[in-house]
């Protein structure tokens, strides 16, 4: 029995159910919630969040954890409101995505670990709410030095509190492999990282060389498709192959998927409803369904989308 934060407090691990292990209620970048409010049309986003998570909930989504950092406009308030209204439970993170500050840049990685503990054992901002995942991100071209930083220092909170470490990475470049060398540099237990964005490739010797390492895998990006990048059925079956090579017990899946509409989003909202209409839910409606067709069981689907989200989430506790 384990207890996860999230935004309306803790839960125990065995009621959050179907989970969606990365996905958002809304997008931006630092401080934009309280500097350039104006950035996100606070209502409309909320409106829509609530009504496609409702819709969700009644075709069985139970939870989702949000992985945008403070420098990934993380809001919340906007995410407990949401939660409260939808009854989705939504855990939220601490750690950095994408936008390192510089002003980090010289500090000893566990000044920013202490930042990143605070945020998971006392709450963000002037909230009581907690974080329950750290995030950490890397991208094309491998682990810059400001991301080594904030990687060693997710490693090293996470160390201390138990509470798992979800990243994003480029498959393509398998930045995941350089993100796990980095965690076991820190004497990390594999346990609590799980290397996300992990099916933008299909290339399956990155995959089970990252699962053998001990690792989760987040197959987080659905539906997917573009240059060089697979569709949800390839995708899918990458993950058949992954269960039927007895992985089905480490990987999870979600969309990466957001409800912000704003300064932003005018068309970039309306290309994005055209990639996916069916936002929180196209897993559900379609990839679930698809994996059963080329022969999943209703316990493979279990375990990737109830018991492997929980047990990542309980970590060491
Ligand atoms: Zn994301």
């Amino acid at each position: 029995m384990s207890r996860i934060n999230t935004v309306l407090g803790p839960v125990e691990s065995s009621e959050l159910g179907f989970t969606l292990s990365h996905e958002h209620i809304s997008n931006g970048f630092g401080g934009s919630p309280f500097t350039f409010p104006e950035f996100l049309d606070i209502n409309a986003t909320l409106d829509r969040a609530v009504s496609d998570l409702s819709e969700a909930k009644s075709e069985g989504l139970q939870t989702i954890m949000d992985v945008a950092p403070h420098d990934q406009g993380r809001n919340v308030k906007l995410q407990r409101e949401v939660s409260e209204k939808s009854g989705v439970n939504i855990i939220t993170c601490t750690g950095t995505w994408l936008d390192v500050p510089s002003f980090f840049e010289g500090l000893n990685p566990n000044k920013i670990a202490d930042m990143y503990v605070r945020e998971i054992e006392k709450g963000i901002e002037e909230t009581n709410i907690k974080a329950g995942i750290i995030k950490v991100a890397s991208d094309k071209g491998g682990v810059k030095p400001r991301e080594e930083l904030v990687l060693r220092a997710a490693a090293r909170a996470s160390k201390q509190t138990g509470i798992p470490i979800m990243t994003h990475t480029w498959a393509l470049d398998r930045v995941g492999e350089e993100q796990v060398n980095i965690f076991m540099e820190e004497d990390l237990d594999m346990n609590l990282v799980c290397i996300g964005h992990s099916n933008d490739t299909t290339d399956l010797s990155y995959l089970t060389g990252l699962l053998e390492k001990g690792v989760w895998l987040g197959m987080d990006r659905y539906p997917g498709g573009g240059p060089d990048i697979p569709y949800w059925k390839e995708r899918s079956r990458v993950v058949k192959s992954l269960i039927d090579h007895g992985w089905g017990n480490r990987i999870m899946l979600a969309h990466d998927w957001d409800s912000s509409i704003g300064l932003h989003s005018a068309q970039a909202r309306e290309s994005r409803d055209k990639y996916n209409p069916d936002n929180y839910l196209f897993i559900t409606r379609h990839v679930l369904p698809y994996l059963k067709e080329i022969g999943a069981t209703d316990n493979d689907i279990d375990q990737l989308t109830v018991i492997n989200p929980r047990k990542y989430l309980e970590g060491i506790h």
